[in-house]
């Protein structure tokens, strides 16, 4: 079966049109699903049943004349760590395995509200804590370019289902790279807006200073549409900010002569960086440049500093956000214990996998009494400078660039004996996210093995429609995804 590429603004007219009903994409989207996810597991649950049902819904209301909400019919695939009403919401944890959510979070709502179609719950890393989708409880996903590699995490499964073709868009999350580092893995656009832009409400939490939903689609246009309807002020989510929600597609077309595009030095010299990465993001700057935008070299001193303030920052946030996580108010309980004690710590021990216990021990101790000042405080200051650097550069550029991704996805298994090395795989995403700006990555390239390139542009805050400005003129006249995954040789 061809893989399905349509954007959603031409699925929209085609429904409009009456050449194909909501219900005849979304069973040829189901089949896809069907025919892949033996190699690929994308999803932890398809939602079949629920999917027709939405789909009967939209041709109905066609059928009776009725207005179409701007996502009519459109197959969207969630990661399961957004809490959707009575479907299973595992983050991929033992510990939330049978956790079926008594409430829709804000996001989700948005999109159904529009008449979006779900597929189904997409695979992560358990908790959304890793770069590979490996740590998920309920097994790995893999990349549809080449399933020997990682589809890149933790939103491993909506960047492989929406590459290959098992949805016509995705939504994510992303607190240190979650959604750009998939989809650069993966060849498809990955979207984290600014801090505050997105509503949080009903996204399992992990470290809540900077997690932020976001969609994946195969254009970025696709991710414009996705973000007009899940963006925008929500009373439940105290960070929401109170914004206009801009017409992000009018932006799409807008020329880019005389935007100063900023390459950041520091990224640009990594030891670790893959000649390839860089040649393919460096030629992607020059076709920037082509078309009329400025080059400017930019110093952000301490970008590379990004990671070691994560991983203090982030693990202290998630093991106060885990504590909830006790055995006795939901989640999974070891039934066999002598006492509470033994109950909630055997709960922990049996319930979270190693990864999240170890981001637990971290955060636990860089919180405790005596280390606080020296970790936790220490590392807020340089989150401060970091956004500092930020701050000076967006006055002198209007978007900067970097790759996504020191490298292309690497093989299954390949950090498996070294956590450290694996948590490099975010060194150029951090940073954004612990300024809150926004930040995009878009295929810019393959590299000699046929893996997917991904170039990175950071805005400053709320200039989303600046990075989908010059993101959208670049994929029009760059032409990169003329290439899509070869899924035939691994479908049976
Ligand atoms: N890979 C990073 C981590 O392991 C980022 C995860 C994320 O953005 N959710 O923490």
């Amino acid at each position: 079966m061809a893989l399905n590429v349509m954007s959603i603004a031409e699925w929209q007219k085609r429904l409009k049109l009456g050449e194909l009903s909501a219900r005849e994409l979304t069973d040829q989207q189901l089949s896809r699903v069907f025919e892949v996810e033996p190699t690929l597991h994308a999803y932890l649950e398809v939602t079949a049943d629920r999917a027709r049902a939405d789909a009967d819904r939209i041709d109905a209301a066609r059928a009776a004349g009725e207005s179409l909400p701007p996502l009519a019919g459109v197959p969207i695939a969630i990661k399961d760590n957004l809490c959707t009403k009575g479907i299973n919401t595992t983050c991929s944890s033992r510990m939330l395995e049978h956790f079926v959510p008594p409430y829709e979070s804000t996001v989700t709502k948005r999109l159904w509200e529009a008449g979006a179609v779900l597929i189904g719950k997409t695979n992560l890393d358990e908790f959304a804590m890793g770069s590979s989708t490996e740590t998920s409880a309920f097994g790995a996903t893999s990349n549809p370019w080449d399933p020997s590699k990682v589809p890149g995490g933790s939103s491993g499964g909506s960047a492989a289902a929406v590459a290959a073709g098992e949805c016509m868009a995705a939504l994510g999350s992303d607190t240190g790279g979650s959604i750009r580092q998939p989809a650069s893995f993966c060849g498809v656009v990955g979207f984290k807006p600014t801090y505050g832009r997105v509503s949080r409400w009903g996204l399992v939490a992990f470290a809540s200073s900077l997690d932020q939903v976001g969609p994946f689609s195969t254009s970025v246009a696709d991710s414009a549409e996705l973000l007009k309807v899940i963006s925008g002020f929500d009373p439940l989510d105290s960070t929401s900010l109170k914004v206009d929600v801009p017409n992000y597609s009018s932006s799409l077309s807008k020329s880019i002569v005389g935007l100063r595009i900023g390459l950041i030095k520091e990224c640009f010299d990594q030891e670790g960086l893959q000649p390839e990465v860089k040649a393919s993001v460096l030629a992607a700057a020059e076709h920037l440049e082509s078309l009329g935008a400025e080059l400017v070299e930019i110093s952000c001193p301490r970008f590379n500093d990004g990671i070691a303030t994560y991983y203090v920052i982030a693990p202290s946030e998630a093991s106060a956000n885990l504590a909830r996580y006790d055995g006795v108010k939901y989640g999974y309980r070891y039934e066999d214990s002598e006492n509470l004690a033994s109950m909630t710590s055997m709960s922990r021990a049996k319930g979270f996998g190693s990864e999240v216990q170890r981001r637990i021990l971290i955060g636990t101790y860089a919180l405790s009494a005596g280390y606080v000042d020296a970790y936790y405080k220490k590392a807020q200051q340089v989150r401060t400078l970091i956004r500092k650097d930020f701050d000076r550069a967006f006055k002198n550029v209007d978007v900067l660039l970097t790759p996504t991704s020191p490298t292309t996805a690497f093989s299954a298994g390949a950090h498996a004996d070294d956590p450290l090395s694996m948590y490099l795989a975010d060194l150029l995403t951090i940073p954004a996210n612990l300024a809150g700006l926004p930040a995009i990555s878009l295929p810019c390239g393959f590299d000699e093995n046929g893996l997917p390139i991904g170039l990175q542009l950071i805005g400053n805050v709320l200039e989303e429609p600046k990075l989908l400005q010059v993101a959208s003129q670049y994929e029009l006249s760059a032409n990169v995804m003329s290439n899509i995954p070869d899924t035939e040789n691994f479908i049976p």
